[in-house]
């Protein structure tokens, strides 16, 4: 497995990697979330062997610092996957085997089996140039995999591809290294990436990890409100708007606490409904909303790709997004209940009392 201790990288005396322990083990992906320039790509290349670390890099508890990249028998992949434009796709993803003297019938056995693994069977005699971005990528992917490498870092692999491309690829990438049982470090800046593709996340920020675990544990609790937004929260709340929406979606909250919200989870309805009537009498604050729903008054509705957005003044609470369904037609002025998926919650601690360090 591989074990970071304490790992440093500084550029002329700018710390671009902070202390970093992670441990990734033998069959396990791992992926390391954070925000462009926190630090990943430099972590990454680190492991390789192509940047001078501090601190202990080790595999199966052998210090790596004497290793040099070619040796460490680890694999790297880039987010253009950088084949030769020269060779057809059979020829990029045998380079290794032919490089490391592997019959040509052998080469030609395992190009098929890899090619078939990333979903491109008959793709063999084709040029890069000819084939998309997503198949390029798996034609890269393929050929990181021929080498078999004992740790395979893959850097922002999907980033270059359009939405709704990555979000697929992102799934296939999670069976790949799956059921090619292969160890991977993955970094990314797209929280929904980091999910649909690790098993463990890392939030990274300003060079650190301030927070690793189970992906579902850190999606349960973040550390901090940062953390929570890289994991994909869309609002963090505090003072009374915490307190209220907790209240509303039912979700324990520690006095003073705070509350991340993903505003999908949160849903407004008509106040005239069944649950409506009191809504005038929101906005003493605390009182009036005993659980359920958060009476408030809508701002603004713009159309998004999950239905209609709306911006709703929730009384006692001030602004939060929230969807709607277009049947229901609401416009500016009007006043809504919101209902708060206790699901699209989390409690956080008091601002500045983290639980990790
Ligand atoms: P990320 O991959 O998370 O976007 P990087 O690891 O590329 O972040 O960069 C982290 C920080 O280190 C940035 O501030 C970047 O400018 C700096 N950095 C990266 N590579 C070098 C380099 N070769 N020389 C100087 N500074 C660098
Ligand atoms: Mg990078």
């Amino acid at each position: 497995m591989l074990e970071l201790t304490d790992v440093t990288v500084a550029f002329d005396g700018a710390v671009a990697v902070d202390g970093v322990d992670l441990a990734v083990a033998d069959g396990d992906v791992l992926a390391v979330l954070g925000p462009s320039g926190c630090g990943k790509s430099t972590l990454l290349r680190a492991v390789a062997g192509l940047e001078p670390a501090v601190g202990t890099i080790a595999w199966d508890g052998v210090d790596l610092a004497g290793t040099p990249t070619h040796r460490r028998g680890f694999a790297l992949m880039f987010q253009d996957g950088q084949l030769f434009d020269h060779l057809t796709v059979a020829r990029n993803v045998g380079y290794a085997l032919r490089l490391r003297g592997a019959d040509r019938r052998t080469v030609r056995r395992e190009v098929d089996d890899l090619l078939e693994l990333v979903g491109l069977g008959g793709y063999a005699e084709r040029l890069p140039r000819t084939l998309s971005g997503g198949e390029r990528q798996r034609v890269a992917l393929a050929r990181s995999l021929a080498a078999r490498p004992r740790l395979l870092l893959l850097d922002e692999p999907l980033s270059a591809l359009d939405a709704s491309l990555r979000v697929r690829l992102a799934a296939d990438l999670r069976r790949i290294l799956t059921e090619a049982g292969t160890t991977a470090l993955f970094v990314t800046h797209d929280q929904s990436e980091a999910f649909a593709v690790a098993d463990r996340i890392a939030v990274m920020r300003g060079g650190r990890v301030v927070q690793e675990g189970p992906a579902a544990e850190l999606w349960r609790a973040p550390v901090d409100a940062p953390a929570a937004r890289s994991l994909g929260y869309s609002v963090v709340l505090d003072g009374d708007a915490a307190t209220l929406v907790a209240r509303a979606a039912s979700v324990p909250l520690e006095p003073g606490g705070q509350l991340a919200v993903r505003s999908s989870g949160i849903r407004a309805l008509p106040a005239d409904g069944a649950d409506g009537g009191g809504a005038a009498n929101g906005a003493g604050g605390v009182v009036g909303v005993g659980g359920g729903s958060l009476p408030g008054t809508v701002r603004s509705v713009r159309l998004g790709p999950d239905g209609l957005r709306l911006d709703v003044d929730v009384d006692g609470a001030g602004r939060l997004a929230a969807l709607a369904d277009a049947a229901t037609e609401p416009a500016p002025g009007d006043r809504v209940r919101l209902h708060v998926d206790a699901g699209a919650c989390a409690a956080l601690p008091p601002r500045g009392a983290g639980r990790w360090t």
